[in-house]
């Protein structure tokens, strides 16, 4: 539930950032280890929005792999079976790029 706080926290300030102006749509960006259950994330969100001054908003759910990026090539690669070797040279010097992130992708906003 705290998530969908902080989301609508987040899609509230855009609104006062662009003038007040209505939000109608927005997109999340979930991770691959970002532990977030989509399917209650989203039932939170429309507990929350239902009645409120944010009704109606729609949210649509973008899955975020789990990826690295190679330290040798620079490649980023989708991480499959948890290893974390590069998928273009074989490089074990590898860096997190990505999947455990929780972010707005997009926002639609209704001019005021
Ligand atoms: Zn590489």
């Amino acid at each position: 539930m705290s998530i969908a706080v902080s989301v609508l926290d987040a899609v509230r300030a855009e609104s006062v950032l662009h003038g007040g102006a209505r939000v109608t749509r927005a997109g999340l960006r979930i991770g691959e280890l970002s532990g977030v259950a989509v399917e209650s994330l989203r039932f939170c969100l429309e507990v929350l929005v239902a009645g409120t001054d944010l009704a109606p908003l729609a949210f649509e759910f973008e899955f975020a792999p789990w990826t690295r990026r190679c330290r040798a090539c620079l490649t980023v690669f989708p991480v499959l079976d948890a290893r974390p070797e590069c998928t273009a040279c074989g490089s074990a010097d590898t860096e997190a790029a990505g999947g455990d992130q929780m972010e707005l992708s997009f926002l639609e906003l209704e001019e005021p």
